[in-house]
């Protein structure tokens, strides 16, 4: 989760098709074992076979529809590109990748930070299947899988409801969901994937299923927290939605001299808290504006109740802030306050490409993670906060920041082996950041990256692993690292459901040890 949040600085399923008819296993196609070779009049017949559209090299939109989140991704040029409006749509997508033995790869909001939403052959996008609709009765939302986090925000909590997941507001409900899905509420009401009881999608020969607990339910095992981009292409999810808590926001910032007081007294003190509290602790270098050290939260509960808990922080960090907010907002305005969209519409909160009022912008950034299990002590901090001083000197005019995201609470309720999310023992997740403007030059853009790698080899503890939705194109001991004692069960659900490994990328789950 990239901090933003109150006072921090930094940094269309055209009416979802109709769910899929039944639970059972209706292959559409069969795999020919021998590709056949690809001729743009088998691209004009997969197009015209599509309700959605089919967007090729030529076509006026492909400039912008090949684009990924992150602006560092210049690269991407996808064969094509399939906007489906339907399983069947994906179906056929399926059935033209195996056919032709091209690659294939699913796109929800495009935020992967390895960029593994798009890839030279077929990219199946999924943002028209964005319906978002709420059962208050059973506390179930069905959301399909190209809905973004603002907009199901918007939508479940018009219905009082609340479904845990990132603030970021621009990211597609997928990625999110099967990475596992941190966010303020987590603490509380558990991860998104945790909430998942269900999804719909469409198979590697293009079989559709329904997936839940009493239908292939290994394979919902593995999309809570597998990963995307590896079973199958979701088209909707269902989840748990919970009741709306009050919310109270606070942001409260201190001088850089107390960063390490911080830092540690934070730890000590959201390890002691409860599940209605959910705190992050970032550091920041902000190039000519200095260092920032700053403990941002969201209460479940008022901000009367909240008083005597930040009391405990004043305590514990032993430095007052110099800069303190704290404010009891409704849910929407503190959804929206976290997304870094507080003077904003929701409609407004989207990038251009996905709602004409958007005025959000892509950014560019690079990222390493792990974790912490315990508290450190007071030298470790301090290896934290010289770590963004060494940033600051190696590359002043980019953005850095260590931002540190609790677990714990309902997190940490769930064993290790009940989903695939496997970091169920952790404190907190560490995300490091190097990010820059456009204006940047490659030399600084480089020297970003050499702090992550020397962070990753000398300040993160490599057996602590990493969130495989901050996924690392970087890391070498990704499996482990990022699905640590699940891996084994993962390569036999992928062995399963994709024997042909037609979803495969970089880091995908392998078919084989
Ligand atoms: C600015 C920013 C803020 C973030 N904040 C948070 C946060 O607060 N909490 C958090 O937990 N994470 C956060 N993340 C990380 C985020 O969860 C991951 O990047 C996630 O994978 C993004 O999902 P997406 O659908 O937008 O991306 P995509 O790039 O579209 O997808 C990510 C992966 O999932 C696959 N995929 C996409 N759609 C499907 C589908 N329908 N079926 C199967 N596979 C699919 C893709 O092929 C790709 O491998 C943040 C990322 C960014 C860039």
């Amino acid at each position: 989760m990239l901090a933003t949040g109150a006072g921090a600085t930094s940094l269309a399923m055209s009416s979802c098709d109709s769910a899929p008819t039944a639970s059972t296993t209706t292959s559409t196609t069969t795999t020919p074992k021998v590709p056949t070779p690809l001729t743009s009049k088998d691209w004009r017949r997969l197009g015209d076979a599509l309700i959605g559209t089919l967007v090729l090299p030529f076509d006026p939109s492909y400039a912008t529809d090949r684009l990924l989140y992150n602006s560092k991704f210049t690269n991407p040029h996808p064969a094509g590109i399939a906007y489906c409006e339907s399983p069947d749509d994906v179906a056929r997508c399926m059935d033209f990748v195996n056919r032709h033995g091209i690659e294939v790869t699913a796109r929800s909001g495009g935020h992967s930070y390895g960029g593994y939403s798009s890839c030279p052959g077929l990219v199946i996008d999924v943002s028209r299947f964005n319906a978002i609709e709420v059962d208050t009765r059973a506390n179930t939302a069905f959301i399909g899988a190209g809905a973004r986090m603002i907009d199901v925000y918007n939508e479940v909590g018009a219905r009082d409801r609340v479904l845990p997941g990132g603030s970021c507001p621009t990211l597609g409900i997928a990625g999110l969901t099967l990475g596992g899905g941190v966010g303020v509420f987590a603490r509380k009401f558990g991860l998104t994937c945790d909430n998942l009881r269900g999804a719909t999608v469409v198979g590697s020969s293009g079989e559709r299923l329904t997936v839940d607990s009493s239908s292939h339910s290994e394979l919902l095992w593995a999309l809570r927290g597998g990963g995307g981009g590896n079973f199958a292409v979701a088209t909707s999810f269902t989840f748990d939605v919970h009741p709306m808590p009050p919310v109270t926001l606070f942001t409260l910032q201190y001088p850089w001299a107390a960063a390490s007081d911080v830092l540690e007294g934070w730890q000590h003190w959201i390890s002691m808290m409860p599940d209605e509290l959910w705190s992050g602790c970032q550091l920041y270098s902000q190039g000519t504006y200095g260092f920032l050290a700053q403990v941002t939260g969201v209460y479940c509960g008022s901000a009367s109740a909240l008083t005597g808990l930040l009391a405990q922080l004043d305590t514990t960090i032993g430095t007052p802030p110099t800069s303190s907010f704290v404010s009891t907002d409704a849910y929407m305005n503190a959804m929206m306050s976290e997304a870094g969209c507080s003077r904003l519409s929701v409609a407004s909160c989207h990038l251009p490409t996905t709602n004409p009022a958007g005025v959000l912008s892509r950014e560019a950034y690079s990222a390493k993670s792990s974790y912490l299990n315990a508290p450190t002590n007071s030298s470790h901090a301090t290896a934290f906060v010289q770590a963004i001083e060494h940033m600051q000197s190696l590359a002043p005019t980019l953005g850095g920041a260590l931002a540190f995201d609790a677990y714990g609470g309902a997190v940490n309720r769930i064993d290790k082996s009940d989903t695939a999310f496997v970091h169920r023992d952790k404190l907190a997740c560490i995300q490091a950041t190097s990010s820059w403007s456009s204006y940047a030059s490659t030399s600084q853009i480089a020297a970003g990256q050499q702090w992550l790698s020397w962070l990753g080899s000398d300040v993160f503890v490599a057996a602590n692993g990493a969130y495989q939705n901050y996924i690392d194109p970087t890391l070498s001991d990704w499996q482990s690292a990022y699905y640590g004692t699940n891996l084994d069960r993962l390569i036999k659900v992928k062995k399963k459901f994709d024997p042909d490994n037609v979803f495969r990328f970089a880091q995908s789950i392998p078919t084989h040890t």
